[in-house]
């Protein structure tokens, strides 16, 4: 099926694809915080109320509303009770006790003046301004009460999150684990960055581009180095990918219709290729399938094409398998700075960077515009989306912008 007449898909339709191809992991328990940023496999249940005891919102003085309701100003003062203390002393009529924010508010008391409305004379302390009833003061379980759920599997653990368990004793928690992505790159003329390159050899860009793009999106690259483009050499990497224990192997290069572009061939030998082929610049030659069991993405050798690609397809991929249900790229409108033709019906990516403006950012395309130019990612922001179906768009045009934060 690699030669031949080849369905050419959109991005859409590509994404669509691999997220029915690729599953949700299984679940391991984590020390707390290395659970942050990542999805939830458990339900998690509050074991005590929070705050525990009814407790002052605020510095000042705890005493009776009645008394301030019924005309007292001057109250006595007959203790003091401190934050993650007990509160000893009672609270009677006429009596106030200095308490501190988060201290339990003493029996009797069940109102807090605080100290800027107070005015201290010798062993009382005069109310200048009269609070309501009940007044500065937190309920025992008003946060959270026990045995309430607080968390749901699935919930993506955001450092608010991760306080709510922190708060309910929860130092180990389930969550969804991170994928393990074998990265391989192709070619002869591709070498290790920590060897040096012969006068025809250029170094392995997109191996680390993509292990630190992965690592973004949740997943653990392990690094497989560069195949020669030989057939045996590229099965070999493959299964050095699976007894590694892999999730998705993601190779670079050797995709297009070169006369040493071995992993459209590898792959329908040893397992199936789904795709290979799609509507969009840079990155047309991108193959996906599956060998071992496991999805395979064969990116595009040149580097912006290959990263633009991992963007696209395996950041969805990455992130479902991690249990997230949200992958859409929060994308800003800016407006062109120069006009933009375009007439082969694909959907662009062009880099570009952005500047603010009076009416909103703007954006500037960087330079050469070839997927080779791994400056043109360098210096930009963000990537331009151009629709299929614009084949011209003057200066001033809106265009959507996906960011590279
Ligand atoms: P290919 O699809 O294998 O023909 O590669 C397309 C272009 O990308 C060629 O110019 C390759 O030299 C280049 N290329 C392939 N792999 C890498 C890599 N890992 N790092 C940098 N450039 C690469
Ligand atoms: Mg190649």
């Amino acid at each position: 099926m690699s030669k031949g007449p080849r369905p050419v898909l959109s991005v859409e339709e590509a994404q669509a694809h691999i997220l029915s191809t690729v599953r949700v992991l299984d679940a391991e328990r984590v020390a707390l915080l290395e659970g942050a940023d990542r999805i939830l496999a458990q339900a998690v249940t509050a074991d005590r109320d929070i705050p525990p005891l009814t407790n002052s919102a605020m510095d000042g003085f705890a005493l009776r509303g009645e008394d301030i309701a019924a005309g007292e100003r001057k109250f006595r003062v007959v203790g003091e009770v401190a934050a993650g203390h007990q509160a000893s002393v009672e609270v009677g009529p006429g009596e106030a006790v200095r308490i501190m924010t988060g201290a339990p508010v003493p029996p009797g008391a069940d109102t807090i003046v605080r100290f800027e409305r107070t005015r201290s004379e010798n062993d009382s302390v005069v109310v200048l301004d009269p609070p309501s009833v009940g007044s500065n003061v937190r309920q025992a379980g008003e946060d959270v009460c026990a045995g309430q759920e607080v968390l749901r599997p699935g919930q993506l653990l955001r450092p608010q999150e991760v306080g709510m368990l922190a708060a309910v004793g929860q130092l180990q928690v389930s969550v969804i684990r991170r994928p393990r992505v074998a990265i391989l790159g192709t070619g002869d003329e591709v070498v290790a960055p920590d060897q040096m390159p012969g006068p025809s050899q250029i170094r392995d860009a997109n191996s680390y581009a993509v292990a630190a793009q992965v690592r973004r999106y949740g997943g653990l690259p392990m690094l497989l180095g560069v195949a020669h483009d030989e057939e045996e050499v590229v099965r070999q990497g493959m299964r050095q990918a699976l007894e590694r224990g892999a999730d998705l192997l993601i190779t670079s290069g050797g995709v297009s219709v070169g006369d040493f572009d071995l992993i459209k061939q590898v792959m329908d030998a040893e397992g199936q290729m789904h795709f290979w082929s799609l509507n969009m610049k840079p990155g047309r030659p991108m193959a996906f399938g599956e060998v071992g069991g496991i999805p395979l993405l064969g990116l595009p050798g040149n580097p912006v094409a290959a990263m633009i690609s991992t963007r696209l397809y395996a950041r969805p991929a990455l992130l479902k398998m991690q249990g997230h249900q949200d992958w859409s790229e929060r994308t800003i409108k800016a407006r062109l700075a120069e006009p933009i033709g375009r007439k082969d019906g694909r959907r662009h990516y062009l880099r570009v960077y952005l500047r603010e403006t009076e009416s909103g950012p703007e954006a500037t395309l960087t330079g050469d515009q070839g997927s080779g130019i791994l400056n043109s990612l360098v210096q930009a922001d963000g990537l331009a989306v151009i629709p299929e179906d614009a084949r011209h768009l003057p200066a001033g045009s809106d265009v959507q912008v996906i960011l590279l934060e």
